[in-house]
């Protein structure tokens, strides 16, 4: 396993303009920090203690995203740090981010997470709740968080057309709220899609953004 290989191999396979995001759950600083010093910045967590324990002993220039279910009253651990809350699923959790960064005078980068697959596990919005939460007067009146995009998992499975069908109706959702919520605002502009599996897709269908694990890293040694 070699973390700068890999790393430079997945580079190579995705256009300029996207990022990657090293998803770095389950890997320990070691591990990270081969990665950082091939010179990758940008990782991803999807655990708060896991996440606040890396970020506390990791390089500071590290712009962490996160990537995971967010519970409301752990908000405040990531936010004096976090680059990014690529996770958004419902205003409540929103509603706390704005209280927590207004705190502290920040404005966190957020996306909202839609449900695109055909699996019940996986959290997220559908099109018409995040229209509610954007057209509603709480989210008006938050002053310290900013919606940039979009973010969604699709299901795990071998077939490449449900695959790219779900990553075609996220990008399809992008454009519709974009349309109609931030017409003017060239802010919302990310779309983060495609994992280790399926980022080649994700990619073909407009993804901005890819997160991948498995590709850099190599297998975890726990699901999740
Ligand atoms: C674990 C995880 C990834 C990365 O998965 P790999 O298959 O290891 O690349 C991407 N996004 C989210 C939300 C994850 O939880």
């Amino acid at each position: 396993m070699n973390i700068r290989e890999n790393l430079e191999s997945a580079l190579r396979s995705i256009p300029g303009k996207v990022q990657l995001i090293a998803v770095s759950k389950k890997q320990n600083h070691e591990t990270i920090m081969e990665a950082y010093s091939a010179g990758q910045r940008l990782f991803g967590e999807n655990k708060v203690q896991e996440l606040v324990a890396k970020a506390s002993s990791l390089p500071s220039d590290i712009q962490w995203h996160f990537i995971g279910h967010l519970q409301t009253n752990k908000v405040k651990f990531i936010v004096p740090f976090i680059h990014m809350i690529q996770s958004i699923d419902s205003l409540k959790l929103l509603g706390e981010v704005d209280k927590e960064a207004g705190k502290i005078n920040r404005v966190i980068s957020c996306l909202l997470q839609l449900h695109i697959a055909t699996e019940e596990s996986k959290f997220g919005l559908d099109l018409q709740e995040a229209f509610q939460i954007l057209g509603s007067a709480e989210y008006k009146a938050m002053k310290h968080i900013r919606i940039l995009g979009l973010m969604g998992m699709a299901t795990f499975t071998e077939d490449k057309t449900l695959v790219r069908q779900e990553f075609g109706s996220l990008r399809d959702s992008f454009i519709k709220i974009r349309t109609v919520f931030f017409e003017n605002d060239n802010e919302f502009c990310e779309l983060s899609m495609g994992m280790t599996g399926d980022y080649d897709l994700a990619i073909e269908q407009g993804s901005t953004m890819v997160r991948i694990g498995t590709a850099i890293f190599g297998v975890r040694t726990q699901p999740g």
